[in-house]
């Protein structure tokens, strides 16, 4: 089978078709500049896509990444126009995403006709958080009324790596505790026991938990109103903020963790700082997962800065030993692309990196659901 994945963001379209059992990628790309010099629409753009894959009529199912689903959304989705409705009604909680998202759905329908669409979810995969988890303790009439709860995201990536985890492990994989780091850009962290998530980091919004590239995470909310009353911002100003101006790159004046650890390498007291902000938090959720777990099998490292960065993973679990978290040095400096264990060898937790693969997941997914509709 082979799936067309589509990632369909406001400006830009990547696209995958992978072919499957194999799970090999056959064409990719990258359409940019949606409305802003490049193609003028979603649907000019999904057909430039056509033209670049060349010949559409060998693909038998095209998966969309689509960020928000709700609490509605648990799972892969055949795309209906019932569940168009549903995503456009959630875009007021992902306001830059969802609409995208949508247009490309939209665009995928008449530029490759006549296959199943699917929609996969990035908070699908934490919907199984116990009520505990996933309240956020407002009024329960305001929190019902207005959708305010944790929802995550991110979940297609903790869903794969935790996965790639549990077969390395071996055993009885519904016995298995494993935390999953997803170090990128935007970063988030997820506890996972037994194939289902438990708790994660991200919250309402994709703002809440790790320090990430632009965004604090973790933030008393009075900051917010402290700043609307008395710094004299608006609140798009503080919004803006939030989401781009702040984290690393609002202590260290660097989004770009490769910026940050060689400024800090070489003494940059400002870098090692933001490098001691950004792994503290790390440490943070690491115990309290593991707590809430009640013990720990494996911890995961993936994303850009998970899977390549020395450093960040020697800072994210120093002083960790007494939980059995622990790096093997020589193990941790090799380079590679593939999965696999920096704990030393016997260490009773295996620590792991795991190189993620959105798409390959998202066409696995689409993969599954369309064979059971057949
Ligand atoms: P996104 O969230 O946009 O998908 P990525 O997962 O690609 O982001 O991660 C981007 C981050 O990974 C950047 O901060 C970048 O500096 C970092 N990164 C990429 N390669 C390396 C590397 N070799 N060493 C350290 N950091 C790296």
């Amino acid at each position: 089978m082979r799936v067309l994945v589509i990632n369909a963001g406001s400006s830009s379209i990547k696209y995958q078709v992978i072919s499957l059992p194999e799970g090999e990628s056959q064409v990719q790309g990258l359409i940019e500049n949606i409305g802003t010099g490049g193609p003028s629409t979603h649907t000019e753009a999904l057909h430039l896509l056509v033209e670049q894959i060349g010949d559409v009529s060998g693909i038998d199912a095209v998966g969309h990444r689509v960020v928000h689903g709700g609490s509605r959304f648990v799972e892969p989705t055949l795309i209906t126009p019932e569940v168009e409705t549903h995503i456009e009604e959630l875009s007021s909680l992902a306001p830059l995403h969802n609409p995208a998202n949508l247009a490309g759905i939209q665009a995928a329908k008449d530029a490759v006709p006549g296959v199943p669409q699917v929609a996969v979810f990035d908070t699908a995969f934490h919907q199984t958080m116990p009520d505990a988890a996933s309240t956020i303790a407002l009024p329960t009439e305001v929190a019902s009324t207005w959708g305010i709860r944790k929802y995550g995201f991110h979940g297609t990536s903790h869903q794969y790596v935790s996965r790639i985890a549990s077969t390395l492990l071996g055993g009885d994989s519904s016995t298995h505790k494993i935390i999953t780091a997803h170090l990128g850009n935007g970063s988030s962290m997820a506890a996972i026991k037994g194939g289902r998530c438990i708790d994660t980091s991200m919250g309402f919004t994709p703002l809440q938990g790790l320090v990430m590239g632009t965004r604090p995470g973790d933030t008393d909310v009075a900051v917010v109103s402290h700043l609307l009353r008395n710094a004299g911002l608006s609140l798009d100003q503080v919004d803006t903020m939030l989401n781009t101006e702040s984290g690393l790159l609002g202590i260290a004046g660097s989004s770009d963790f490769r910026d940050i650890t060689s400024r800090a390498e070489a003494g940059d007291e400002v870098a090692l700082r933001a490098l001691d902000v950004w792994a503290w938090r790390i440490r943070h959720y690491i115990g309290a997962y593991a707590a809430l777990l009640g013990g720990l099998d494996a911890l995961v490292f993936t994303g850009g800065i998970g899977e390549n960065s020395v450093l960040g993973r020697r800072e994210a679990t120093a002083g960790l030993e007494f939980l059995g978290v622990a790096l093997d040095p020589y193990l941790n400096e090799r380079r590679s692309s593939s999965a696999r264990y920096v704990s030393p060898s016997g260490a009773s937790v295996a620590v792991m990196v795991i190189p993620t693969n959105e798409e390959l997941e998202i066409a696995t997914q689409v993969a599954a659901i369309v064979g059971q509709a057949r």
